[in-house]
């Protein structure tokens, strides 16, 4: 692990710190898990179950980074110091079991994610889902409600093609995108539109087979064998795509993960360079369209719109306010001014489902900020935080209460209804007026299928669900085709 943070203990970072504004103890900052994480290091400190909670707490939104004027690399240690307990014994078994069947899971080839989620389709469409995880309790009532909440594209991404091994003309950047994860079974729709605004920029697109999951949920949750096994597949499979410009990436948290993924293979001699090669070309799609520029537009897109800034690309990869430059370049789209829109919204790759009571809190307050926002879709660059956030937008979303944990400070009645001043985000006009969830909930969207709408060609390759996505966006708030369903936040 690292030595000491240089934390000058400022506090600087206490107010963007979302776990610190529910949890209100210094514990649940950065600046005292930097102090645990300095203590774990040099035997100052036993790893106690209190101790690891406090470190497990942390959502990794990296906010604190961006805050701090002292240049602590935070995001560094907490993953170091997540890879050396991760699986201690002293940190709960019922978590680390779960974190091991989600992490597996989710590595699983994309076929057969794909086909999963086919088979468990109609019992989302149903509303089945959303009914039983309204009644199941904590973590799997979150995980159901998840899935319950999010329509899966029905397209899948876009086919692999062949590898390029030669440029056409050496004016095009030649890309290569990331398809290889659970996220292309559920918007494969996104992948498409990369695809597609890409290729109106005049680059050639690629998608490389043999790809996997990018191990970015393995990396987040400390389990640093499980993301260099998948690195080091990815980095095969893409070399054999040929000679690339960039590999594109649809996911914040995949390209964040795979932007630093190099620092797992540094010190292998085999792989070292391969990997400084494979992350320094990792570009996210957003940031690639924000460079070359959006290909013309071809029709306007009437949508009300709230960008929510995901962590992995605001704060993690330092790119900011990306959706909000993007969208507020289409003809009839109105930007809705959203109050603290890179705080994390809770989602934080598994933090909903190993901590549903905080991301919950955190969830609620976000939404409890768009609906202030007037907005009729909301957009958000990463699939967990679209799912986290539909969940919470769901129309039926029932206000459960808190079960009282012993580590939940705040009262439960505010929590639930996201007014107290602790969960209200930063920079939200406490007291101000919010509406309680009602039938008219946004509608959840990846800003690449607005830019898609309005910048593509029409061709056969538009799937329905963009369609659909885009007329539940701007002509029906709640039409049955891509509201989010019900569920049990
Ligand atoms: S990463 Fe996020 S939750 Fe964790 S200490 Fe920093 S600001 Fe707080
Ligand atoms: S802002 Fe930086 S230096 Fe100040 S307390 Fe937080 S981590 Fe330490």
């Amino acid at each position: 692990m690292d030595h000491e943070s240089p934390c000058i203990h400022c506090g600087f970072c206490l107010p963007v710190c979302p776990t610190y504004d529910v949890l209100g103890t210094e514990m649940d900052g950065p600046r005292g898990r930097l102090m645990l994480m300095d203590g774990l290091d040099d035997g100052r400190i036993d790893a106690s179950p209190a101790v690891l909670e406090h470190l497990d707490l942390c959502l990794g939104c990296r906010a604190c980074e961006t805050a701090c004027p002292s240049g602590v690399p935070y995001g560094a240690k907490l993953t170091a110091t997540r890879e050396a307990f991760c699986n201690d014994p002293v940190r709960p078994l019922a978590r680390r079991r779960l974190e091991r069947l989600v992490l597996q899971g989710v590595a699983l080839p994309p076929w057969l994610l794909r086909l999963g989620m086919r088979l468990a389709w109609p019992f989302v469409a149903s509303g089945l889902l959303a009914r039983v995880a309204r009644w199941l309790p904590g973590r799997a009532g979150a995980a159901l409600g998840l899935l319950a909440a999010t329509t899966p594209a029905t397209q899948g991404p876009p086919p692999f093609t062949a590898a390029a091994t030669s440029r056409d003309d050496g004016r095009h950047p030649r890309v290569a995108l990331l398809t290889g994860c659970i996220s292309s079974a559920l918007f494969g729709d996104v992948s498409r539109a990369a695809a597609r605004l890409l290729a109106g920029t005049g680059c050639d697109v690629v998608v490389p087979t043999g790809q996997v999951c990018c191990g970015a949920l393995h990396r987040h949750a400390g389990d640093r064998a499980g993301a260099t096994r998948l690195l080091k597949r990815n980095i095969v499979a893409f070399e054999a795509a040929g000679d690339i410009d960039h590999v594109v990436v649809d996911a914040a948290g995949c390209g964040s993960a795979l932007k630093e993924a190099h620092e797992l293979l540094g010190d292998d001699p085999a792989w070292a360079d391969r990997a400084r090669r494979f992350s320094s070309s990792v570009r996210d799609a957003l940031e690639l369209l924000d460079e070359l520029g959006l290909p013309p537009t071809q029709r306007a897109v009437p949508a009300t719109v709230a960008c929510h800034d995901a962590c992995h690309l605001t704060h993690a990869q330092q790119l900011h306010g990306l959706s909000s430059r993007l969208l507020g370049q289409l003809p009839g789209v109105v930007l809705a001014p959203l109050p603290s829109a890179d705080r994390c919204c809770g989602s934080a790759g598994l933090y909903s489902l190993l901590h549903p009571q905080v991301a919950d809190a955190l969830g609620r307050a976000k939404v409890a900020t768009i609906l202030d926002s007037g907005a009729d879709v909301l957009t958000a660059a990463n699939p967990g935080c679209l799912m986290h956030l539909a969940r919470h937008a769901a129309p039926n979303a029932t206000r459960r209460r808190p079960d009282g944990g012993d580590r939940w400070s705040a009262d439960d009645n505010d929590v639930a209804t996201g007014t107290t001043q602790r969960t209200a985000p930063q920079g939200a006009s406490v007291g101000a007026r919010r509406r309680a969830p009602s039938s008219a909930s946004p509608t959840a969207l990846h800003p690449l299928i607005l830019l898609d709408r309005a910048c593509s060609l029409d061709d056969d390759d538009r799937g329905a669900p963009s369609e659909r996505r885009l007329a539940a966006a701007s002509e029906d708030l709640t039409p049955a085709a891509h509201r989010p369903a019900a569920s049990n936040s």
